[in-house]
């Protein structure tokens, strides 16, 4: 195992697999050979279109050109997603990448805005919030000025498999080597128990030092392979099937995903530039595949484009992701369901922790045991985040919402509901992707009402405090008036 790398063969040429070796290439450049092997005969998942904002840092570092990105892979502009009927039908609210309010002392924003709202400010936190704002309005623009209160953060939607086609041809013209074909065997050194070589079915035999499992669900070498255990979360999280289906592209292109709960289960809505891209997310146990078919159908604002398509996943991960010589990256690694837009943000997270941790003169235990301590920190810092959305729901339509409601939640994501309902205060892990601004709004969003907040909020006179707060919503409607309508921003500056 403390043999130099020289070598770095990627299976698989998924989303996953083309974002590793376009970045390992870009950061290892001729230091490393890279190859990837792919089959396009077993072809990739196929779905995966909504992001979250430091995709931005990934498209940059790469040096992609914004425009063309946006061209090449049908990319929309996402400000938020919209979670409808979750705590309870016909409610909606947003979660959006901004941040709501500004800095006005010690505190959080939210103690001020809560010691406001108890002298009778009337406005909603998310009227504080540009992102949701401009969400609401259907408009975006770039707006570049140093003053914080116009923060406004963004993702794109795009088509994933675009992406990674995009990807592959920057990544081929960098030097990586592709190979087509199907991968028949993954041969073991019999000292070691590390992947030797890739056995491919026509005869071809691929080695190399470090091997990263882009197979998807399959898994082929760290699950199937290597016999690394997956750790199950269905009992947090029990939706195991997907339907998706493309539909016809709307008038007016929203910038925000919508996710849509049912009696079981729930809906995205994701806006491209040539179709849209919708799906339902449940648990076969709560829901038949046919209730679960007619709920999709019944409920797609625009023409269906194909007969759905099904997709069974277990929702967890794998219980070490970097194992001997092969680092599992994407769904070969784990799943956990697009609630939160996070499954191409961890093969982001998950290549850069590689990167950052390259094993230069060999792999130590020390490195493996540091990237498996990070990511599995990162995987369930966000399953925490997802249980939120539906542990703390108000919905007496099904078992399902029912069972969600009295699950035993994991003692990290309880106390924060604690400390939240009873302080109205919020601390994040170092790993957690998501801020403060998050956990704020899907806590509030699913109704939790903070019952005290910070006594240093009340020192100055309330009078004062929600004149402050009218100052802020003024400023926050100002930049509304240089932002254009979602599809006029498209076509002016990328020319979709
Ligand atoms: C229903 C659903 C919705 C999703 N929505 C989102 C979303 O909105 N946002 C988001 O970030 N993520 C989302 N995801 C996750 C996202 O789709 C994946 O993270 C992403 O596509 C990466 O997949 P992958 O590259 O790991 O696997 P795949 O796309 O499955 O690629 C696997 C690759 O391995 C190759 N391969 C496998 N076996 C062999 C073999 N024997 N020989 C040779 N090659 C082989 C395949 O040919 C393919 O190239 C969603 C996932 C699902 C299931």
């Amino acid at each position: 195992m403390h043999k130099p790398i020289k070598k770095v063969v990627i299976a698989g040429g998924g989303t996953a697999g083309w974002m590793a070796a376009a970045l390992l290439k870009k950061v290892l450049t001729d230091q490393i050979d890279i190859e990837l092997v792919e089959s396009e005969e077993i072809g990739i998942v196929g779905v995966g279109e909504a992001t979250i904002p430091p995709i931005q840092i990934f498209n940059q570092y790469m040096g992609l050109d914004e425009k063309e990105f946006l061209r090449e892979t049908h990319g929309t502009i996402k400000l938020a997603i919209k979670f409808e009927n979750w705590r309870v039908p016909g409610e909606s609210y947003y979660h959006t990448f901004g941040a709501p309010g500004a800095q006005l002392g010690f505190c959080p924003f939210q103690h001020y805005y809560l010691h406001a709202k108890a002298h009778g400010l009337k406005a909603s936190m998310w009227d504080f919030d540009l992102n949701y704002l401009a969400a609401e309005a259907g408009k975006f623009n770039i707006i570049k000025t140093p003053n914080p209160v116009y923060e406004m953060q963004y993702a794109y939607h795009f088509d994933s498999a675009l992406y990674g086609r995009y990807l592959r041809k920057l990544a081929e013209k960098s030097g990586v080597i592709r190979t087509e074909g199907i991968i028949d065997e993954v041969l073991l050194d019999p000292i070691s128990g590390a992947v030797h070589a890739l056995q491919m079915k026509d005869g071809r035999r691929i080695t190399g030092d470090l091997f990263v499992d882009c197979t998807g669900i399959r898994s082929l070498l760290m699950r199937k392979t290597l016999g690394v255990a997956y750790e199950s979360w269905s009992h947090l999280l029990p939706a195991n099937s997907a339907l998706a289906v493309p539909t016809e592209r709307f008038a007016s292109t929203l910038p925000y995903t919508r996710s849509i709960a049912h009696r079981v289960g729930w809906q995205w809505r994701i806006p491209l530039t040539h179709r849209n891209g919708n799906g339902i997310v449940y648990s076969s146990d709560y829901l038949s595949d046919d209730e679960a078919y007619d709920t999709l159908m019944n409920n797609l604002d625009s023409k269906p484009l194909a007969e759905p398509r099904k997709i069974k996943f277990e929702t967890g991960r794998t219980s070490q992701q970097w194992h001997k010589n092969v680092v599992a990256i994407g769904l070969s690694s784990g799943f956990l369901e697009p609630l939160e837009s996070t499954s191409i943000h961890l093969i982001q997270s998950g290549i850069v922790r590689l990167l950052k941790m390259f094993p230069n003169q060999g792999i130590s235990d020390a490195v493996v045991a540091s990237y498996n301590a990070e990511s599995k920190l990162e995987f369930e810092t966000i399953r925490d985040f997802i249980v939120l959305h539906y542990h703390v729901n108000e919905r007496d339509d099904s078992d399902f919402w029912r069972d969600m409601r009295n699950l035993t939640i994991p003692s990290r994501l309880a106390e924060k509901i604690a400390l939240f309902r009873e302080h109205g205060s919020i601390f994040n892990d170092a790993q957690d992707i998501f801020r403060d601004a998050s956990w704020l709004q899907v806590m509030l969003g699913q109704g939790i009402e903070p019952k005290d907040y910070h006594p240093a909020v009340k020192v100055g006179s309330p009078q004062a405090l929600l004149a402050a707060m009218q100052q802020i919503l003024q400023a926050k409607q100002q930049p509304l008036s240089q932002m254009l309508s979602h599809d006029e921003f498209l076509k002016r500056y990328a020319g979709i």
